[in-house]
């Protein structure tokens, strides 16, 4: 199989296969479906010397009809049907620990190898069902305030792993329930993990994939600006967690922005508004003492206004030693106030799930989160087992 796929032509497609079979048997390791194209599929049918038909046949079956018991897929020879297993895997990351917050949040825990985990959490809301995806277990970005910043990189997801978060959370939904939005916005930086990250887009958003609204995926980014481009151009909208309203602080907070500082972060968000004519959301973290005075929101104002967008406040989630705290929600009210009086695009997020640590900049590995010490016994726990997760509830 090795040999089999370096014959196939498209770099991308290589690239994915060796993605997929680093943790599969050296010898002949199946390819798993979910980090593929339907183009990836052809070529790899073709590169086996099969035909190239068949892969429309697989998509169809596990997208629309959600069949992936070869054995059901009733269109497929019998002798195709006994091989396939040897060269495609459909194995999704398995769900160890399901949360329900009394908010009606959702927390999934995924295994995804080596001891290791990734979360997703599931925001229900009156005219959307948000699902917020991790693209990586443990971010190197090191944003000070961010509780998975402080678990460093582990390892980037695939695409397999980054679909099958969805695909695993949609086939848990209630009759009638349908995820209509997705945010990456869980653990990592997901322009750290490009590759993988527009490749689930592609499998998510095509009409022989999961045919989601380009214009309800986003995709938040800390600001590494040399890769912002891919966002327009994948047609996916475009979150920035800006968190600061000027240099010195963001340098302070966000350690990404002393490689590209806040000229050249507004340079490829004016780039994005000029190509797609959207509006950018802000994320702006509020932290007590150091974000969050009057004069904060006023500098936040005069900066974000040459830019078509939107702010959304966050007040800091707390987490141990992390060194700062939440403001009070007077001065919450008033931040948000002044951006509104001087005429800012400005929403104030409700918290959601932080009784099950589901909310913004929450999600770790839960082995961190008993190092610390954090408290979930209060949660309303639903699923099969009783450890906890983390999202937070983007409004974008
Ligand atoms: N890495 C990407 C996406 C994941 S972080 C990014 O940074 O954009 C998702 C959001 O959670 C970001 O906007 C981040 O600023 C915010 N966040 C991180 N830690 C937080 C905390 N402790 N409280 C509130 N929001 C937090
Ligand atoms: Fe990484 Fe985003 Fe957390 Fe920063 S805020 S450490 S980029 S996950």
């Amino acid at each position: 199989m090795l040999e089999t796929t370096t014959a196939v032509a498209r770099p991308e497609i290589n690239a994915t296969i060796r993605q997929t079979t680093t943790q599969a048997a050296p010898d002949v390791p199946p390819v798993n479906f979910y980090s593929l194209s339907m183009e990836d599929l052809k070529s790899y049918f073709k590169s086996l010397g099969k035909e190239t038909f068949r892969s429309q046949q697989v998509f169809k079956w596990v997208y629309e009809q959600r069949v992936t018991d070869v054995e059901k897929m009733s269109n497929l020879s019998k002798a195709f049907r006994s091989e396939l297993p040897k060269f495609l895997s459909f194995e999704l990351p398995p769900v160890i620990q399901h949360l329900k917050s009394v908010d009606g949040t959702q927390k999934f825990l995924f295994d995804v190898g080596k001891g290791m985990s990734v979360e997703a959490v599931l925001i229900p809301s009156a005219d959307r069902l948000t699902l917020c995806i991790s693209s990586e277990v443990g971010c190197n970005m090191a944003c000070k305030f961010c509780y998975t910043g402080k678990q460093k990189l582990k390892r980037r997801l695939t695409a397999a792993e980054i679909v099958g978060q969805f695909m695993q959370v949609s086939d848990r939904l209630d009759e009638g329930q349908r995820i209509s939005n997705i945010v990456f916005m869980g653990m990592g930086e997901p322009l750290d993990n490009c590759e993988a990250v527009f490749k689930s887009i592609e499998v998510l958003t095509n009409d022989w994939g999961m045919n989601l609204s380009r214009k309800r995926v986003t995709v938040s980014t800390s600001g590494v600006v040399p890769e912002m481009h891919r966002i327009w151009k994948a047609g996916v909208r475009l979150a920035v967690s800006l968190n600061a309203s000027n240099d010195e602080i963001r340098d302070h907070v966000m350690p990404v922005n002393k490689r590209w500082n806040i000229e050249e972060l507004f340079k490829a968000c004016r780039e994005y508004c000029r190509e797609t004519g959207d509006k950018v959301t802000f994320e702006y973290v509020m932290l007590k003492n150091v974000t969050d005075r009057i004069e904060h929101a006023r500098e936040l104002h005069k900066l974000t206004r040459s830019v078509p967008c939107k702010i959304n406040l966050i007040p800091f989630n707390e987490h141990p030693g992390s060194g700062f705290e939440r403001p009070d929600d007077d001065q919450v009210m008033l931040f948000h106030q002044e951006l509104m009086d001087l005429g800012s695009h400005v929403l104030l997020r409700r918290t959601m799930g932080r009784d099950i640590f589901a909310a913004c900049g929450q999600l770790t590995d839960p082995k961190l989160r008993q190092d610390d010490k954090m408290d979930i016994s209060n949660s309303n726990l639903g699923g099969k087992s009783v450890r906890n997760s983390s999202g937070g509830q983007p409004r974008v």
